[in-house]
């Protein structure tokens, strides 16, 4: 019996998940390929998918297949699909379907109109739909929440991101992270003129070829893959098919050359995962914080790291004739100069995390109804000049810059900062199993780290819950310690702290 309900549900399953990865395609080609006059017809397409999806993830039959499973004895990953499929289907089902169409209809709609309001520098035309995507998401929060499954309304949209972390849990671990990065920061900022950026012209096409050199190098499958632009680089796709893109500033190279190689952080995770676990809740990474942690060690901890910034001013030179910088030494110091700045994208290694401390705070006060949607652009303001040191100059370099709260993602950018501590912590187990990774980094292979990642982490693709996938990888439950060792390390030397 119980055997028949679970091969049954399976089935369904995989026919839901195939749906999904080709919505997700659908999604790939708007931001890369589609005609512009196609966006209306593509928005149709998308939505029907939509509803198609939704009507199969609340399905009851699920129901009544999950009743029949209760109390079956399976195997750990079986047990692990039905942990994902309930938590999928509760969710779903506890939405209204009403409430699920109205999210997504405004959604589409204020990620448009944000677009106009930041391109204008206009708040007062983008806070009406920010105000009802907000309701929108608080109703759906309501929803989740009812009957105690979360302790916080806020608690209810995170844990789609990061299942099993609550709100308080983040509010403890940025107090503990804010003071020695703000001291670190002051020490830096201190510490002298403000390092040059690099100076020079560096072609398209060279550095497109560059970029899908540095996706092979850190181990993308092209075979199962491809490189294109889009205007904000992304991965996305599982198993078989892993697509990411890039965009190409000929004034600055190290734009597409970092985004290749985080999105490509992104896209081995999923090339990487366990071939049995395709087209099943388990096909694909853990959660949004450890998918983070990948493209982030593959960026900062390989890709900005003294020795591969030598491997990569060789070859700089070698592609465009000048690498920007005078030698080794000032190229590697443009990789990590610590600069003012307004845009959460660009910061460095150092600043990034102070950007997501002022938006968890700041979405988490919108979403428990503690803040009003009027008053963000002046709660925004405040709060950078306070954790930066100086005024917003304009809305888009403030609250109009982030995409996110217009598609009604809250709950998201914790996960950003999360993934920093994973990262962090994934490193330090590194360091301390393998040895000759700075001897790989020198002629810019990352073999080894790719394996340790691949077995530790990536192969079990959502086995594991997040945490403690990142305690079994490392051997030591997680703490913001390693992460902030590190950074204190690597900017100690860097600006001769
Ligand atoms: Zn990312």
């Amino acid at each position: 019996m119980s055997i028949a309900a679970y091969e049954a549900l399976m089935a369904f399953q995989r026919g839901t998940e195939a749906l999904a990865q080709a919505a997700g395609l659908l999604g790939w080609d708007r931001e890369t390929m589609m005609p512009p006059g196609a966006a209306a017809q593509r928005a149709e397409w998308m939505g029907a998918m939509e509803e198609v999806i939704h009507a199969r993830r609340t399905d009851p039959r699920i129901g009544e297949w999950l009743a029949a499973l209760e109390g079956a004895e399976l195997d750990p990953v079986a047990e692990a699909n039905l942990r994902e499929i309930r938590r999928s289907w509760e969710r779903a089902r506890r939405v209204p379907a009403d409430l699920a169409a109205a999210i997504a209809r405004t959604t589409s709609r204020a990620q448009g109109i944000w677009a106009e309001a930041r391109a204008r520098d206009d708040v007062a035309h983008f806070l009406p739909v920010l105000e009802e995507v907000v309701r929108l998401r608080r109703e759906e929060a309501a929803a989740l929440a009812e009957g105690g499954a979360f302790a916080d309304v806020y608690d209810a949209l995170l844990d789609d991101y990061e299942p099993g972390l609550t709100g308080a849990e983040v509010a403890e671990l940025f107090a503990r992270m804010r003071p020695r990065l703000v001291a670190l920061r002051e020490r830096v900022m201190g510490a002298g003129a403000p390092r040059p950026a690099l100076v020079g012209l560096f072609d398209d096409a060279g550095q497109m070829r560059l970029g899908r050199e540095l996706a092979e190098r850190f181990g993308y499958d092209f075979d199962r893959g491809r490189l294109d632009r889009s205007v904000h680089p992304f991965s996305s796709g599982s198993g078989n098919d892993v697509r990411i893109t890039t965009r190409v500033d000929e004034a600055d190279p190290l734009g597409c050359i970092y985004s290749v190689i985080h999105e490509t952080g992104h896209a081995v995770y999923e090339q990487n995962v366990d071939p049995a676990h395709l087209l099943t809740p388990l096909g694909r990474g853990a959660s949004m914080g450890v998918h983070e942690s990948q493209s982030r060690l593959f960026e900062n901890q390989l890709g900005r790291s003294r020795a591969f910034c030598n491997w990569l001013f060789g070859r700089l030179e070698a592609l465009f004739g000048d690498a920007g910088a005078p030698d080794r030494e000032a190229f590697y110091e443009a990789v990590n100069a610590v600069r003012p700045g307004y845009i959460r994208t660009e910061a460095d290694e150092l600043q990034y995390n102070l950007h997501i401390f002022m938006r968890f705070d700041l979405e988490r006060a919108l979403i428990r109804g503690e803040l009003a949607v009027a008053d963000l652009e002046e709660a925004w303001n405040s709060r950078f000049a306070a954790d930066f040191g100086y005024p917003v100059d304009r809305p888009s370099d403030g609250m109009l810059q982030d995409v996110h709260w217009s598609v009604g993602l809250f709950g998201y950018f914790p996960t950003y900062a999360l993934g920093n501590v994973y990262a962090g912590c994934l490193w330090a187990a590194i360091d301390r199993d393998l040895h000759g990774v700075e001897d790989e980094l020198e002629r810019g292979e990352t073999g080894m780290v790719r394996g340790w990642l691949r077995e530790r982490v990536q192969r079990h693709g959502a086995l594991l819950a997040p945490r403690a996938l990142i305690e079994q990888a490392t051997g030591a439950p997680v703490s913001e310690a390693p992460l902030l060792d590190y950074l204190e390390e690597k900017f100690s030397a860097l600006y001769g702290l």
